[in-house]
């Protein structure tokens, strides 16, 4: 998009839901538009204005530990995946299910389940590089029995037995960066190097956009980056964005843009977002953006 007066914007197009938010929220609008009832278990997508869109829809939020007496509405688990006593709770109280969980993350789980399983076996220990409380984490933990050690910095290794055995798994949206302090830190630490065994579990969906957005950084000499600000993986991509352009920007939604960025006038600009932003609200900001330059003098 060329504005009439200001610069060339371009909307990433690889940047936007990734294959696990987008099976989400299309089995959410799915049952939606039967007419069925639906709660998700928490948000169903780290993006207040994807989210607002869905409410409108009829989608409702709620936690476990709140639901509603109302056993017609149909509950949703999200992309992030649950605990086995999530399921275990739906079960027992004769509620319909739609299990959004990401086929990766649940790939995920089950690997994590095997390796507790064999630790628990051979004495050794289950690590996750994560971030602690979020929900995906709080699935992984629950297939060990709440027993393996969440690390989220470097520092954190100090608490690891040094001398198990030790098997790593990383939460799908981290970053490979400090998925590799965290490994050099544990190598550091145990007994010996090799009682470490890391699978990267980073998701591709994830890792891949990396090196894309590097590159898109540097293409454009100002970047608009759209998530939620609850989204770690949004979290993740803005820093990789802002490391490769300093001119880098994170909003939510349109009217956080704000005109002195835009000074002096860059030749062209960049919205990209994370794996849960959706296209429409990029290019809504994207307009949103070439309108501020036909309100300039
Ligand atoms: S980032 Fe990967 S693992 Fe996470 S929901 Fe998306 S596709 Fe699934």
């Amino acid at each position: 998009m060329t504005t009439a007066q200001g610069p060339h914007i371009e909307i990433d197009q690889k940047s936007g839901f990734c294959f696990g938010v987008s099976r989400a929220v299309k089995l959410a609008e799915e049952h939606l538009a039967q007419g069925g009832g639906l709660t998700s278990i928490g948000a169903i997508v780290h993006n207040e204005e994807e989210f607002k869109r869905l409410k409108q829809l009829g989608l409702h939020s709620t936690q476990l530990d709140k639901l509603p007496e109302d056993k017609a509405q149909t509950l949703l688990f999200r992309a992030h995946g649950e605990p086995p006593s999530s399921y275990q709770q739906v079960k027992r109280e004769g509620r319909q299910l739609i299990d959004a969980t990401c086929p990766v993350v649940r790939k995920l789980q089950e690997r994590v389940h095997k390796a507790w399983e064999e630790m628990k076996a051979e004495g050794g220990q289950v690590l996750i590089y994560g971030k602690k409380g979020h929900a995906e984490v709080a699935g992984l933990l629950g297939q060990t029995n709440n027993e393996a050690l969440v690390l989220q910095f470097p520092e954190e290794v100090k608490v690891v037995d040094r001398h198990k055995k030790t098997v790593l798994f990383s939460q799908t949206t981290m970053s490979r960066s400090g998925l590799e302090q965290i490994e050099a830190a544990l190598r550091e630490h145990l007994e010996h190097p090799d009682l470490l065994k890391s699978h990267r579990t980073i998701c591709a969906q994830v890792g891949n956009r990396v090196p894309h957005l590097k590159k898109f950084a540097n293409k454009h000499d100002l970047l608009i980056f759209v998530a939620g600000k609850e989204s770690s993986n949004g979290k993740v991509l803005f820093e990789v964005c802002r490391a490769n352009n300093p001119r880098t920007f994170f909003i939510s939604s349109p009217e956080e843009l704000q005109k002195p960025w835009f000074e002096p006038l860059p030749a062209s600009i960049g919205i990209c977002g994370a794996t849960s932003t959706p296209q429409w609200l990029m290019e809504q900001v994207a307009a949103a953006t070439a309108a501020l330059f036909t309100r300039f003098p």
